[in-house]
């Protein structure tokens, strides 16, 4: 067992860091909810990109949309960590950060939790699954994290 300094960089009492569901990404908040994967596309030229932008980094259109791709990718890039920059993850440590490479979008690259052994033999290039992690509350969210399958 691993013996952690749960030692804080940013101090105590701040609210447990939620996603604001509005602006550019609400339409990614609204389809996590429904345990769905979506990923911006221009609807000019069909180029994915992430995350949301108002502008095509591709053709500079102004016109993009949402598209469901299907939730599987490959590890691109990955850390583990170690020390909890923020009170509420005090005790959520260690904890792994995915860099997803989804295939079926372009290859755009999306962050968040491997989950399972927080120990874990990380491989590059390991297949993963998008898996939605609903949090109740007053304003309930859902995060999209990653295991590998
Ligand atoms: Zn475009």
């Amino acid at each position: 067992m691993t013996t952690i300094e749960r030692t804080t960089y940013l101090p105590e009492g701040l609210p447990a860091p939620a996603p604001g569901p509005d602006g550019l990404a609400a339409e990614f908040w609204e389809a996590a909810r429904r345990h769905e994967l979506v990923v911006q596309r221009c609807n000019a030229c069909k180029a994915f990109q992430w995350g949301p932008e108002w502008i095509c980094n591709e053709c500079h259109s102004f016109d993009l949309g949402y598209e469901q791709v299907s939730g599987r990718g490959t590890i691109y890039s990955w850390e583990r960590a170690w020390y909890p920059v923020h009170p509420a993850l005090k005790n959520g440590v260690p904890y792994i950060v995915a860099l997803v490479e989804l295939p079926d979008a372009g290859n755009v690259r999306m962050v968040g939790n491997l989950l399972g052994d927080p120990e874990q033999d990380v491989e590059i290039g390991a297949e993963v699954e998008a898996v939605f992690e609903d949090h109740a509350g007053d304003e309930p969210y859902t995060l999209v994290q990653w295991r590998v399958v």
